[in-house]
């Protein structure tokens, strides 16, 4: 039987679908189904297991599955950062203390002594010590958030991102401890094939990752000014130019960063292009 490599994502939840896409836009193809607890791809030798995303960690170092996609904050407070390889861009999010929205605070030395309600104990414990704060840490699982109101503590540590959880609970958000995003982990021992597997995993991720961030870009330009769009778009190697049937213009392709991308269709405008179209680009690979 020919090697497959395992791959844990989280059953259901905010990185579920993310990692799904992630897959698939590696050209992976597979049957999802909400109640199975594992799936086999059809055209590229990996399983993928429905996990919780707390039980990730934990297997992948284990060697139960050989990979898996979770949150930093879930892998550093399962105490096995060791295990990341890739970041994945997504999922970021970050955890905070927070302070009832009328308590006074000045900074991280007015927690100390405080009951502070986390279902992040080793980070934040890690964060205060650091500091020199000694603080009496409850580790609750969920619903962190209501724990002020309910008397159980005077502070908390949960994860933010937009902050109207916080708001809601008439909460304030005083420091960030720590920021995550989502990430690729691989067990520490993989047998050489899976090695290889994995390579091509990652080749692939990168290829979806470049293309995300670029565009592919065309537009039309007279030939006086090819000049100056050549400077504003150098392109991958350089753009491509080709003539246009009326006499003095040109066409002209190439990629450009989506960071840029306003500012230089702005420019482009400006040195006299025309017609300029933007186009996704599926895969990018160097
Ligand atoms: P499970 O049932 O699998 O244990 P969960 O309830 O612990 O799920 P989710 O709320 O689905 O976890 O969040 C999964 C991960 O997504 C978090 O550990 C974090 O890395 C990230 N995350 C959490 N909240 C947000 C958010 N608001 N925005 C973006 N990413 C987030
Ligand atoms: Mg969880």
């Amino acid at each position: 039987m020919p090697t497959m490599i395992r791959l844990a994502i989280q059953k259901s939840g905010r990185l579920s679908e993310d990692s799904l896409n992630l897959i698939r836009e590696c050209g992976i193809s597979f049957v999802a189904s909400s109640y199975k607890l594992k799936t086999e791809a059809t055209n590229f030798p990996l399983e993928i297991l429905y996990l919780r995303d707390d039980d990730i960690p934990g297997y992948v170092q284990d060697g139960v599955a050989d990979l898996g996609i979770v949150g930093q904050n879930v892998l550093v407070e399962a105490g096995y950062p060791a295990l990341e390889i890739q970041a994945l861009g997504f999922s970021k999010c970050r955890l905070s203390l927070a302070v009832p929205r009328a308590a006074a605070y000045d900074s991280v030395a007015d927690l100390q002594g405080m009951n502070i309600a986390t279902s992040y104990p080793a980070i934040l414990g890690k964060y205060l010590t650091e500091r020199g704060v000694q603080a009496n840490l409850h580790t609750i699982s969920g619903s962190v958030e209501i724990a002020p109101s309910i008397g159980l503590a005077e502070a908390i540590c949960d994860i933010v991102s937009s902050g109207s959880t916080l708001l809601g609970n008439g909460l304030r958000e005083v420091e960030t401890v720590f920021r995550s995003e989502a990430v690729l982990i691989a067990h520490e021992n993989l047998s050489a094939e899976k090695r290889e597997l994995l390579e091509q995993l990652l080749f692939r991720m990168q290829a979806v990752r470049r293309a995300r961030r670029n565009k592919y870009i065309l537009l039309n330009a007279p030939t006086a000014s090819l000049d100056a769009v050549k400077a504003l778009l150098p392109g991958i190697k350089s753009p491509t130019v080709t003539p246009l049937a009326e006499e003095g213009w040109v066409s002209v392709q190439s990629v450009v960063n989506e960071d840029d991308f306003w500012h230089i269709t702005g420019q482009l405008k400006a040195v006299g292009a025309e017609g300029i179209l933007v186009l996704p680009i599926e895969k990018m690979i160097s």
